[in-house]
This record gives structure tokens, sequence and C-alpha cells, in this order.
């Protein structure tokens, strides 16, 4: 392809299959190489004194996370896009905007590390969290105080994938005065753009779908707007959690083919929800693409598929249901999700097992639920590996 920016698949009217392969991609200038070089590399040239080509020390910038940073505002439909060494390095960075004193609102069900983050980290310097159902408009309103600064929001959630209304949030949190940031790493900008919906900041855990393959971790910050972008630039540099060259190339070998990827991961859980809905053994699947799930039809609404990750609950207890996990052969018993492999996990006992067992129960997190990250197998591999493992535990 040309390289100047309206023939090279950049612009905005681009769909996002051919900006996931081309946005931020230049062939380099003196060799042709088509794929952004690794440049591994600290320091940079100047010809006089401050008079650099755009680049001085890597922890401030460097030219394989600028192409990755292009890409990502691209998929994103943001304008501006910063990327960290891991999702929990862009968490961090939104919460360096606060100030002691402010006040936060979030949902009960957020991510673990974003939970303890906000509890065992910036908890002591005086900013307060307010903890949620999100999935109620009118909670979540009620929750806003004169102080808060923050609306943090998650869709779908883990590990019951509710679905919040990200525009209805939005528009409370802006009438509240509050900038409001969504982490997006389940769905991916694929599958639901919350910078169109009116959220003002969008973070990434590249870790899962977007880096795609299991084998580097990394995070993003994107926006249109320029002076939160500012902002995070100066804490990229001030703070240092940047991801190295060789992460960034790897990141941007994921997201060429997030969008063929996600629609196989969107494919098979479908499948499988449904196959699982028919189950005698299971009393409830959570996945937002049945008509059974109570977020269905906002999920219709706001996302163009339902992704890749989906609960059940076994009718069964907690060592039945951990012998289920630990019988699968082509699920992986392992935390993490949106690797192409498909990973299967037991919440209670495994990734939120520091909520206690009342508590647990009482967010619907039961002994018998079990979560899977759907990979991009064959769906009939996947469906003969769970019935052989439920018959293998119940039987
Ligand atoms: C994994 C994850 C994170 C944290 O990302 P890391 O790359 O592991 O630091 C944040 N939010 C969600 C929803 C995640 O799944």
């Amino acid at each position: 392809m040309d390289n100047s920016s309206e023939e090279d698949g950049t612009e905005d009217d681009y769909s996002i299959e051919t900006r996931s392969i081309h946005a931020g991609q230049h062939p380099d200038k003196e060799t042709g190489a088509l794929m952004t070089p690794i440049h591994a590399n600290s320091t940079y040239e100047q010809d006089a004194p401050g008079d650099h080509r755009g680049y001085e020390y890597s922890r401030t910038g460097n030219p394989t996370r600028t192409d990755l940073e292009e890409n990502l505002a691209s998929l994103e439909s943001a304008e501006f896009g910063r990327a960290f060494s891991s999702g929990m390095a862009s968490i961090n960075t939104v919460l360096n905007l606060l100030e002691s004193g402010d006040h936060v609102v979030t949902g009960t069900d957020v991510y673990g590390g974003t939970h303890r983050i906000f509890t065992q980290v910036y908890e002591q310097y005086d900013i307060e969290f307010s903890f949620v159902d999100m999935t109620d408009l009118s909670a979540l309103e009620g929750a806003f105080q004169e102080n808060t600064e923050l609306l943090w929001l998650e869709t779908p959630t883990n590990p019951l994938m509710s679905i919040v209304d990200i525009e209805g949030a939005a528009e409370i949190a802006h009438a509240e005065g509050a900038i409001c940031a969504i982490d997006n790493t389940f769905a991916t900008p694929y599958l639901q753009r919350p910078l169109e919906l009116g959220a003002d900041v969008v973070s990434h855990s590249l870790t899962k779908y977007l880096g795609g393959h299991s084998d580097v971790v990394g995070g993003a910050l994107l926006t249109n707007d320029e002076s939160l972008d500012e902002r995070f630039g100066f804490y990229q540099n001030a703070v240092g959690a940047t991801p190295g060259p060789f992460e960034s190339f790897l990141v941007l070998r994921g997201t060429k083919t997030l969008p063929v990827r996600m629609d196989r991961h969107c494919e098979n859980a479908r499948a499988i929800a449904t196959w699982l809905e028919d189950h005698s053994d299971v009393e409830r699947v959570y996945y937002p693409g049945l008509d059974s799930h109570p977020g269905h039809e906002i999920a219709a609404d706001q996302m163009d598929d339902f992704g890749g990750m989906l609960s059940f609950e076994l009718d069964a207890t907690l060592e039945e249901a951990s012998a289920v996990v630990s019988n699968t052969d082509v699920f992986a018993l392992a935390e993490s999700l949106g690797g192409v492999e498909s990973l299967i996990e037991q919440p209670a006992p495994m990734t939120h097992a520091a909520i206690p067992r009342e508590e647990r129960l009482e967010a619907g997190l039961t002994d018998g639920l079990i979560r899977a990250s759907v990979g991009i197998e064959h769906v009939d591999d996947l469906i003969a590996d769970l019935e052989g493992a439920i018959e293998d535990a119940l039987y």
C-alpha cells in the first residue's frame, strides 16, 4: 500500500477489519520493511542539543510503541492512545488524575485487581470509593457525592457478564461533573466502542483479546480529550510503566487478527451457551447473547456481538465443580482470558477466592459457578470436552 495517509488504510472511513491491520503501520522508509520494526533501543542521536527527530529516550517515546498507540487509538475511534506495561498500569494512570479527598463511583463486581488497587492502594491516600450495582442506573446516580471525580465502569462484568448501559452511565457522570472511564477489556473495540457512547476514557488490558495469544502483558488508555491525553503522557514518562518494543510488537501482531478471532470467539461462545442452556445439570447460563440474560437488550444495543466469555452454574457442590474444571482436556484450567486457546476456571476457589463466602454467595458467585474463556478451536471439540468433564465429575 501507498505510504500517504489517505491511502494507507488508516483513515476513519476504512472499516475496523482494515484499520486493525493497517492503522499505525508505516513501511520502513529506508528498507521498505512492511512490518513495524522492533526498535530495541533506549536513546536517540540528536543533531544538535534538543534538536531530535521526535524521540529522545524510550521511556518517553519509542517508535514501535508509537505505532501500537496509533493502531489502538484507531480501533477505539479515539484521537489519542497511550500504551502501558500492563492493564493495571493503565488503570493506575487514570487514578493518578485524582487528589486526596476525591471520591470514585464504581461497580461491586469490577475486576479483582481493580478492586484491590482501589481499596489497598488508593484508599490510604484518602481517596474514597463507592461500590454499587451498575446495572441499576438510579443506584449509580445515588452514589455520586459532591466530591465524585470519576465513574469507573466495566461491561460485561466478570464473572456474571452483567451489562451496564454505557450511554446512560456516562450521561449521569457528566451531569455530576465527573469523568467517565471504562475498562473495555472483555468486549474489545471490535465489539464495543465506549467513546462513541459518551465515555471519556477507555482502558484496556492488552494481555487479553488485543494481544490475543497469551504471550504478552500490556495496557492502554484511549481518549478524544487532548488535555487528558497530555496528562496520561506525563504519567507515562514520570511514573515509567511503559511497554518495551518487543511487547509493543507482539500486541501489534495480535491486533491484526482481532476481527477474525473475535468473530470465532463469539460464534463458539454462542453455540456453547446455547448447548449449556439445554443441559440438565446446568442451572443457569450467563452469556449476554442469550435472550434469558437480563442485560441482553442493552448488550444488543451497545455491542456488535456478545463476546467469548461466559459463565454457568452447575447443580453441583464446590468439589464436584472443581472436578469438572480439572477434567477438561481441551479447555486448560487457568485464570486469565482472551487467548486463542480455551480456558476454564472456578471463581469460588480461584479468581474470586478473596471474597468471603457469604458475600460471594450473595453476589451470585455460587460454589458450582464455572467461567470459560471460549477459544477459537473447533466448537464440536469444545462441547464434547465439556460434556465429558461434566459426565465424569457428576456421574
Ligand atoms: C486482566 C484484566 C485487567 C488487568 O490487566 P493486566 O494486563 O493483567 O494488568 C484489568 N481489567 C480486566 C477486565 C482484566 O480482565
